[in-house]
């Protein structure tokens, strides 16, 4: 297969140097050395871990702090919708979660059974998560935002024992399915007022638990989480973590996003989604830095405010939203200080080469842009902090993380060795965090693996300097007149474009040439849908990828179906295309209306 030109490899500014200045920083992790050394073994001695070999993520993430001069330190700091800060220290925090594990102890809840958060980015749900650990029950946090329906599915999926939500979400969302959850024994209230039928009020629970619980001794082994997949490209999986996980917690956010104590981290990510739990409450905490979370949704203004007046040193989002800043213009960004931002970093879908080289100009810095699954349970392939960023690579595996691309057939799974070319991304299994199971999903599970390798789904090459390059999910590449078209590709060259705002690629059936590729396109506020832009965009793409790789057609859309988890969903735009059920659309959010 012919090797695809990538839009990163032949920008102006190839290559994206790491700061000079940042590069003197004495401990800033060398990608050559680390690689080198690094062993599963020696990251786990980088943890106090409990005694006889027993571990608990939440004495990682907290208590072992008490003896150390982090205990004093800001934890989490809450920035509530209308603007006021509420700040927890890790004593605050170690002393929260105790009072809540001890609620669940006096409820009856024993190891390994599930606790679900239904609940906004309120600092509950972070003493919930941290407090279910510690007991050594298995947290669940579902997004807040669900309807009924995926609600009532992911309780049954994994069984619920306890429910951690607030009046209005329950009443809304919980009781019209109540009773056909038997499991569901507990519903807290984080606001209740005993003014709800079978609810216990949690803030009387807690005031009545004792400030000291210390965290359960768990196996390595032993259940932690249950998280749900995005259902990007159908039915959301239940991937099951441990709690030895947060060994790759704590050593990927301090290599991948150079994470130090005294840094100020702010990962935009809800715990809705792997990334708000593994990198939103796991990671910064092992490290013993700060973190920010705040309750609101995206807003450019308030983002930007957020960034200089907390002065955020580590800032980790999405391409969605970096797309969504670009939009609002470099002007906002320009207008702040935001001297403080030391890493960048972007995760969830493939970076377009453009928003890289944006934030270069309108940062000073680049995005780094890492790659990693819920399955995966932390990064596996990062644009690290001490190696060059190539605009539009997801970088290189981490230490300890083996990856390849392979090609399936009828004997089995292949590595193929040679540069450049394009495959399906796969892992070697045995780091810490790679989920366990889908949870009551044996052969769906079993499907991941063949050969020795974790099949990813996702397709990619590997370049001569080992950089990845996201090609596309394998669902969603499209084949035309014998070439292997990434959606993603054709997606960055038309962002190029001065009136695009967003795009999605599709494959759809052609006789002649097997599929051609259309693209759904939104465009910046300014820009009308016409006629004359439709046509130049045709032109631009032809001439950015040639004839056979370009867009055939270009439709407009005042927006595009995404996932609540930001990414695009294509397999809906495909759907509709061909008049095709559109399947499981629980985690759909923005649509093309
Ligand atoms: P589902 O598995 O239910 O279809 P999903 O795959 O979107 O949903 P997640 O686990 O949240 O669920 O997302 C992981 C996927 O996101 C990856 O397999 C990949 O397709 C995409 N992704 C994540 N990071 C990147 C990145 N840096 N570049 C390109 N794609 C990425
Ligand atoms: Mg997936």
């Amino acid at each position: 297969m012919e090797r695809p030109r990538f839009q990163g490899e032949d920008m102006t500014r190839e290559i994206i140097r790491k700061d000079p200045a940042y590069a003197a920083t004495a401990n800033m992790p060398d990608y050559a050395r680390e690689a080198a050394t690094f062993t599963w073994q020696a990251a786990r001695a980088r943890l106090s871990g409990l005694p006889g070999g027993r571990l608990n993520i939440a004495h990682e993430a907290l208590d072992r702090h008490l003896a150390t001069p982090a205990a004093d330190r800001i934890a989490l700091r809450w920035i509530a919708r209308d603007g006021t800060r509420r700040d927890f220290t890790y004593r605050a925090l170690v002393a929260e979660t105790a009072r809540f594990a001890g609620v669940l102890r006096a409820l009856g809840v024993a190891r390994g059974e599930r606790v679900y958060s239904l609940l906004g980015r309120v600092p509950e749900l972070y003493v919930a998560a941290l407090g279910t650990l510690k007991a050594g029950s298995v947290f669940c946090p579902m997004f807040s935002a669900f309807g009924p329906e995926p609600i009532q599915a992911r309780m049954e999926i994994g069984g619920a024992r306890v429910l951690v939500t607030s009046q209005a979400l329950y009443r809304k969302k919980v009781a019209p399915v109540r009773d056909r959850l038997p499991e569901l024994k507990d519903v807290l209230l984080i606001d209740g007022d005993g003014s709800i039928e079978g609810t216990r009020d949690l803030a009387a629970l807690m005031a009545a638990a004792p400030a000291e619980f210390p965290a359960e001794p768990m196996a390595p082994e032993d259940m932690a989480l249950l998280h749900f997949t995005s259902g990007t490209t159908g039915r959301p999986k239940g991937a099951v973590h441990v709690h030895e996980a947060v060994v790759a917690h704590h050593v990927t956010g301090v290599l991948a996003l150079d994470l130090r104590p005294d840094d100020v981290f702010w990962c935009t990510a809800d715990p809705g989604w792997v990334t708000g739990t593994s990198y939103g409450i796991v990671a910064p905490l092992t490290v013993g830095a700060t973190m920010i979370v705040d309750q609101a949704e995206y807003d450019a203004e308030r983002w930007y405010r957020i960034l200089e007046e907390e002065k955020v040193t580590v800032w980790y989002t999405a391409p969605t939203a970096i797309r969504m800043l670009m939009k609002a213009g470099a002007e906002m960004a320009k207008a702040r200080d935001l001297s403080h931002l030391r890493f960048m970093a972007s995760v969830g879908e493939p970076l377009n080469p453009e928003a890289v080289v944006w934030s270069d100009v309108v940062f000073g810095r680049p995005f780094h842009d890492n790659w990693w699954q819920t399955e995966t349970g932390g990064i596996m392939i990062a644009n690290y902090a001490s190696m060059d960023v190539k605009p539009g690579s997801m970088g290189k595996p981490l230490p300890g993380i083996v990856a390849g691309i392979v090609e399936a057939s009828a004997a089995g799974v292949r590595e193929v060795t040679r540069a450049g070319a394009i495959g399906e991304l796969a892992l070697r299994p045995g780091w810490p965090s790679m989920m366990r199971a889908y949870l009551h999903e044996e052969a769906r599970y079993d499907k991941c693996f063949s050969c020795g390798w974790y099949l990813t789904g996702d397709l990619a090459l590997r370049d001569e300097d080992g950089y990845y390059w996201f090609v596309g999910r394998a669902d969603d590449v499209i084949k035309s007149s014998g070439h292997l078209i990434g959606p993603f590709e054709v997606e960055s060259a038309l962002m190029e474009h001065p009136a695009v705002a967003e795009v999605g690629v599709i494959g759809i059936p052609d006789e002649t040439a097997g599929e051609i590729v259309k693209a759904y396109v939104a465009l910046k506020p300014g820009h009308r849908e016409s006629e004359d832009l439709r046509l130049d965009l045709l032109g631009h793409a032809r001439r950015r990828l040639g004839p056979a790789v370009a867009p055939k057609e270009i439709v407009f859309r005042p927006a595009l179906p995404r996932t609540r988890s930001g990414k695009i969903m294509r397999r809906l735009l495909k759907a509709r295309e061909l008049g095709l059920p559109e399947g499981d659309l629980s985690t759909l959010e923005g649509d093309e209306a």
